[in-house]
This record gives C-alpha cells, structure tokens and sequence, in this order.
C-alpha cells in the first residue's frame, strides 16, 4: 500500500512551515531563545512550527498522533512572554488550544502509524545563521516510510525540499514549490574518495573518532560541518558519501525526530543508514533509538567498508 496521501500533506506541511520559519528568522521575530532542561536551546518559531504543522496533520489525519520534539510544559513555566508571541501567530485559538496543538500525543512505539516531527532540527544552526531543518517523518510499524526535510538555507535563494515515500524513491525540489526531481546517492565505490559530514556541533559528533576513521580508510576530503538533518540531504543528492554521528557521551541515546526523515530520504535515495554496529534504525522503541549506537549513512556501495573502520576505531558494540 502507497503513502501518496500522507506524503503529500506532509510535503505541504512542511513546506508551509518552513517558508514561515525562514520569513521569521530572517526577520529576527523568533524572540530570544530560552534554555531548555538539557540546556539546548528552543525559540518561538520551535513552538511556531510545531504547532502549525501538528494543527495542519491532525485536520487530514485526526487518527495519527504525533511524536514531536518540544513540549507544551516548557511554555507553561516561566515563557509567559513567548506563549503570548505563540498565540499572536495562531490566531483564534485560546491558551489552552496553543498548548494543546503544540503537543501531538504521541510517545511513539512499534505498533500502528504516527508522525515524528522536528520542527527546527539544529536550532543552534538556526540561531547562528548557519543550516537548519523542519524534519517530519511518518512511521509505521516502526519504519519510516514517508520523509520530509524542509531546509530553507540549503541550495538556491528559496532553500530545497526534500522527501521520500517507501518504495517510490527521494525527490528534490524547491521549497517555493515547482516541480521535483529525483535524486540518488553518489557512484563513490572507494571509501578513499568519499566526501564525509557531521555535525557543526564537536559534542554531538565525536571528531577525533571520525578523523581516525578517515585516515584509517585514506579520506582526504575535508569534512563536511552541517547543523541538522540537512547532512542527510546532502548524502542523499550525492554531494557526500558518509554521514557519520559517533557517539561523544557513550550513554547519549539519539532522538527519532533527529533521524527518522534523513533516515527515509537516505534510504529511498539509494544509501544506507544503520548505527556504528551495522544494526538498522529502530524507530520502533519510544522517542529515542535506544538498541542502537550513534549513525553511519553511506551511499551503500562503500557501506560495509566505512562499518569496518567504525570498528576498528570504535568498537561495533
Ligand atoms: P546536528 O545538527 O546534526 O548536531 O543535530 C542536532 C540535534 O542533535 C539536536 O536536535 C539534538 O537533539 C541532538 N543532540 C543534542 N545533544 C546531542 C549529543 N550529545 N549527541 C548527539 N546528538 C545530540
Ligand atoms: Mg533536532
């Protein structure tokens, strides 16, 4: 069975949100950022988007919750300021109906469908005008089968869109709209000659793991820094071969809104993605991917032997 329904509305939804996202970076109107408990940091336009894309979700698909990565408490304590700048953006709703939309009912698992939704992966990218993403991803029965990345900084004046739906392949277009092509990993068939990403942030990626592994496989590209799922994108329209997340904090367990819609577009592009042991992505355990340990995306072809590296560096474990 397709998901043509469900992807088209996340593709609008998305799209819609990170066009509005954009304008509100761009203007400064996302107000400062507060510091959440795990001291990462969250901002108007988080709950902006969440909100507005779990609104638009639950009117085409009342039945599917979403598991989304801010949480409505945040606002109650303390952000009295930035739930009135929330209700000023969705116009018509009370308090309570701003909370409720901003939370989407979700906590995951492995049964049946539901979204997983960050509404600005890589916030500290967003505030220090470097890359972010609005990354949506439908899950059943523990697969992604549908991808959305929104990525409004990412090719082009008007940013790129990109998404995937199981068995159908991944597609590119702009995120103003117009038609999409279709895109695939790269031909790279020598972990030597590969272009690798990871994230601009030293404490989500270890970068002394990663350049052992480079010199382990001979990889004298430079590494690509990219803040959030955008490292996906990149992999999957063949500008990068690896993405690596290698874990810093040996206890850190991955979120499944950080991964599910790169995961989905990497996959249907033609690449692989499992953690550092070879095991796949299991979206099928709660909020956080907690049988595996970190990520390593390829274009496929150079897979087992980038996993190889990881070991010998790392330890599969
Ligand atoms: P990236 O821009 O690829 O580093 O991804 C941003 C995401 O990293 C955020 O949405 C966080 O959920 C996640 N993150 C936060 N702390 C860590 C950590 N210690 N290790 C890995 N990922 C993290
Ligand atoms: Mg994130």
């Amino acid at each position: 069975m397709g998901f043509e329904p469900e992807r088209t509305a996340a593709v609008e939804a998305v799209r819609g949100a990170a066009r509005a996202c954009e304008e509100m970076r761009k203007s400064g109107a996302f107000s400062r950022a507060l510091e959440k408990t795990d001291g990462s940091p969250v901002t108007l336009a988080d709950f902006f988007v969440q909100a507005a894309i779990n609104c638009d979700l639950a009117s085409a698909f009342p039945d599917i919750p979403v598991a989304a990565e801010e949480s409505s408490a945040c606002l109650e304590d303390g952000a009295g300021e930035l739930l009135e700048s929330l209700r000023g953006l969705l116009p018509g709703k009370s308090e309570a109906d701003v909370l409720r939309a901003v939370d989407g009912g979700s906590h995951g698992g492995g049964a049946g469908r539901f979204w997983t939704l960050d509404p600005v992966d890589g916030t500290k990218g967003f505030l220090a005008d470097r890359q972010y993403a609005v990354a949506l991803a439908l899950i059943e029965d523990g697969e992604a089968v549908v991808g959305v990345l929104g990525c409004p900084r990412l090719g082009g004046g008007n940013g790129s869109l990109f998404f995937a739906e199981k068995g159908l392949g991944a597609y590119q277009t702009s995120l103003a709209g117009g038609p999409a092509a279709r895109i695939s990993v790269s031909g790279v068939r020598r972990a030597r000659d590969a272009v690798m990403c990871e994230s601009a942030e030293p404490s989500h990626s270890s970068r002394g793991h990663s350049e052992r592994i480079a010199g382990l496989l001979g990889m004298d590209a430079r590494p690509v820094r990219i803040d959030s799922q955008c490292k996906y994108a990149v992999v999957a329209r063949g500008d990068a071969s690896v993405y690596f997340r290698l874990p810093v904090e040996e206890d850190y367990e991955e979120n499944i809104w950080d991964h599910a819609a790169g995961c989905a577009v990497v996959g249907e592009a033609g690449g692989e993605v499992t953690d550092c042991a070879g095991r796949p992505l299991d979206f099928s355990l709660g909020k956080t991917l907690r049988a595996n340990r970190g990520v390593v995306g390829t274009n496929g072809i150079i897979h087992r032997e980038v996993l190889e590296a990881v070991e010998k560096a790392i330890g599969g474990g």
